[in-house]
């Protein structure tokens, strides 16, 4: 029986305006609307799109937006100095630095400059450091990870003894994802490009998440009959049938994949959307840390 799908979009609906929801609770029980400050450095196109996206998203549910944009010039100096202004502005609740940084900028200390309470990315050193540490909680966990298991929790009544593989290892991805299924009692196998035997692994998988970047790597024939499928990829494709030239697909080979799991998610449509969701709720949730 072919997958049932995950409608990611119409899950961030839902998400989003809760959130709308919480902000409107705030504002009429007089406390502060919460801010989100989005630092871009350099002019990466796909970051532009990404930060105007998520400054629209803050618009629509009621959190206020404030961008700063630095040259691809500036100094490590300069960035961390925004960074501070904006830990230290009572109407920045979220501090989000898009990655990547350019060239020269080190990344780490950047992150590691955004205050904890303010890190709704959920990339600063103690954030992850403590999302890896049994008996600690962060106060934030990264944005599409997160999204991950909200879906995974969804489709499954727990999560708990079920084989997990997931594919990548990124710091962004793959890594935080594998993190939280152990928090939730899985049974985790991380895969990556050394990783030996995937389609023998992948058999094994109740849950799979694929975030590799590789255009549908993942065949239908790796798919356990009744697993749920997560795929993070978003990969462009040529395709002269569209406007465009192209078209997006996931790592997972969607039409086979969906003929043996129980759920998969769509790319796009399925985890894409949940980011930005996760960011929303966070800033709510940092806002919500001041009262
Ligand atoms: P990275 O390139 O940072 O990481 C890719 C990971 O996949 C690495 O761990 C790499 O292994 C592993 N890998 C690469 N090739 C293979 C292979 N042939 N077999 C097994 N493992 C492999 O990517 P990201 O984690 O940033 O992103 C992954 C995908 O998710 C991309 O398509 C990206 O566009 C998408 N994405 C989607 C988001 C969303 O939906 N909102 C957000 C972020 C990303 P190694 O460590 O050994 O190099």
């Amino acid at each position: 029986m072919a997958a049932q799908i995950l409608d990611g979009k119409k899950v961030a609906e839902q998400i989003r305006s809760e959130v709308k929801a919480g902000v409107a609770e705030r504002v009429k029980t007089g406390k502060s609307v919460p801010g989100l400050a989005t630092v871009l450095v350099g002019d990466n196109p796909a970051s532009h799109v990404y930060v105007a996206s998520k400054q629209k998203a803050c618009q629509e549910v009621g959190i206020n937006s404030f961008g700063y944009e630095l040259p691809a010039t500036a100094s490590q100096v300069e960035v961390e100095d925004l960074v501070k202004q904006l830990n230290a502005d009572p109407n920045v609740n979220g501090i989000l630095v898009q990655l990547p940084l350019p060239n020269g900028l080190d990344e780490e200390n950047v992150l590691k400059s955004i205050s904890i309470e303010k890190d709704v990315d959920g990339f600063h050193p103690i954030n992850i450091g403590r999302l890896a540490q049994k008996g600690r909680d962060p106060l934030f966990v990264p944005c599409t990870p997160a999204g991950c298991i909200h879906l995974l929790k969804m489709t499954l009544p727990k999560l708990e003894g079920l084989n997990a593989v997931v594919l990548g290892r990124s710091n962004i991805v793959g890594m935080p994802v594998a993190l939280l299924l152990v928090r939730e009692n899985a049974t985790v196998t991380i895969c990556h490009s050394r990783s030996k035997n995937l389609p023998d692994i992948v058999r094994q998988a109740d849950i799979l998440v694929a975030a590799v970047g590789r255009p549908e790597m993942v065949k239908g024939d790796w798919i356990k009959p009744g697993a749920v499928v997560i795929d993070v990829g978003i990969n462009r494709i040529d395709d002269v049938s569209r406007p465009k030239g192209y078209r997006l697909v996931g790592d997972v080979a969607f039409d086979e994949a969906k003929e043996n799991a129980s759920w998969i998610t769509p790319v796009p449509g399925g985890v894409g959307p949940l980011t930005i969701a996760m960011l929303l709720q966070n800033t709510l949730r940092a806002a919500a840390l001041l009262d």
